[in-house]
């Protein structure tokens, strides 16, 4: 038994899961009539392996991590949704979240009738350690962490995220979507030797298949197993898997070493205009931008074609604007339009 096995919840872990008919019998040949499917061939008359055997295989390949270790979902949305299932007791326990930070952990929090606690982040967005776990108490299952974070754009220090992963005893996610971006690494071999972390990466990001929706969790096998046993049997399409490993055997390394070159171009070109009062040090490949009236630029920006995020409404990020970086010439067509913007 781990430290994690009293922490899931024990109707979870009485789970008995459904068992596909591909779960029965997955040889590659014979006459199939055990999932009342379609036998007429149309490329996807049959159903996909529940198991996502080949991608787990080809993903776990290419980051370094064994297919054990290894959750595929509907995004890394399906992820965090799961881990509220698999930990928290609806109406009793809670999570304790930082803010501002990615909306869906609150979402998949509420959905689930889970109570979150919100940490705010400081002014410069680094994130106080006492204060997170001061914040957690008995009933606390799950802390999630994003890094680099939504919408700041920072990455936490990793001496810092493995300090709450020694401190806090109940399960720490890290959310490192815009991980590719960052030259702080990924907290991914920790989370294949610790108990209590769960690492959520994405191909929507830098591997640029936010359409397929695909993402991972990455932990112990026993919260793997967990998360496993919870998924709805055929999570990912056969579209999406058969789609994902085509576009794999793509390099994306010049891709991110153009954006992260365009994002410090941006970085550096937009303080200049006499309207931006703060851009934000990013680890991700988006900027947020402290501008003076966010309202205003943002109706400009979307006249001029240009649609960027207005966070400028979410607490902390008063004024701010929160801007993707895109192709080259994308970025050129912002700057040309804050050079026409009427002041
Ligand atoms: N985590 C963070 C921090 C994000 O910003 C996003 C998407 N904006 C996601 C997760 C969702 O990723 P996916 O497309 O894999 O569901």
């Amino acid at each position: 038994m781990s430290s994690i096995t009293p922490l899931v919840r024990p109707n979870i872990a009485a789970l008995a899961p459904y068992s596909t008919a591909r779960d029965e019998y997955d040889g590659p040949i014979g006459v199939f009539l055990d999932a009342n499917e379609s036998p007429y061939g149309s490329g996807y008359n049959r159903y996909p392996d529940p198991h996502q055997a080949a991608l787990k295989a080809r993903i776990g390949g290419l980051k370094g991590i064994p297919t054990e270790n290894l959750f595929l979902g509907n995004g890394s949305d399906e992820a965090i949704d799961l881990v509220f299932r698999i930990f928290c007791v609806p109406g009793q326990d809670n999570a304790v979240i930082i803010a501002p930070s990615y909306g869906m952990y609150g979402v998949a929090a509420a959905t689930n009738d889970v109570a979150v606690h919100p940490v705010r982040l400081e002014a410069d967005f680094s994130l106080d350690t006492e204060k997170l776990l001061g914040a957690c108490n008995a009933q606390t299952k799950l802390v999630f962490l994003c890094s680099p974070n939504n919408p700041s754009g920072n990455a936490f220090p990793r001496a810092q995220l493995l300090e709450i992963c020694d401190r806090f005893r109940g399960v720490v996610v890290v959310d490192e979507a815009y991980a590719d971006f960052s030259g702080q690494g990924s907290l991914v071999p920790e989370a294949l030797v610790r108990e209590n972390l769960v690492v959520l990466q994405t191909l929507s990001k830098a591997h640029a298949m936010a359409g397929l929706r695909i993402g991972m969790a990455i932990a112990s096998t026993e919260i793997i197993r967990l998360m496993s046993r919870v998924k709805y049997p055929y999570n990912l399409s056969r579209a999406a898997m058969e789609q994902a490993l085509l576009l794999l055997d793509h390099r994306i390394d010049e891709e991110v070493v153009t954006l992260v070159r365009e994002r410090e171009r941006l970085a550096a070109a937009l303080p200049a205009f006499p309207f931006i009062r703060q851009v934000f040090p990013s680890d991700a490949n988006f900027l947020l931008v402290r501008v003076d009236d966010a309202d205003a630029l943002y109706a400009w920006l979307l006249d001029q074609g240009i649609i960027v995020r207005n966070r400028s409404h979410v607490p902390g990020c008063e004024s701010c604007l929160r801007m993707t970086v895109g192709l080259p010439a994308e970025n050129d067509a912002l700057l040309n339009a804050l050079e026409n913007y009427p002041i």
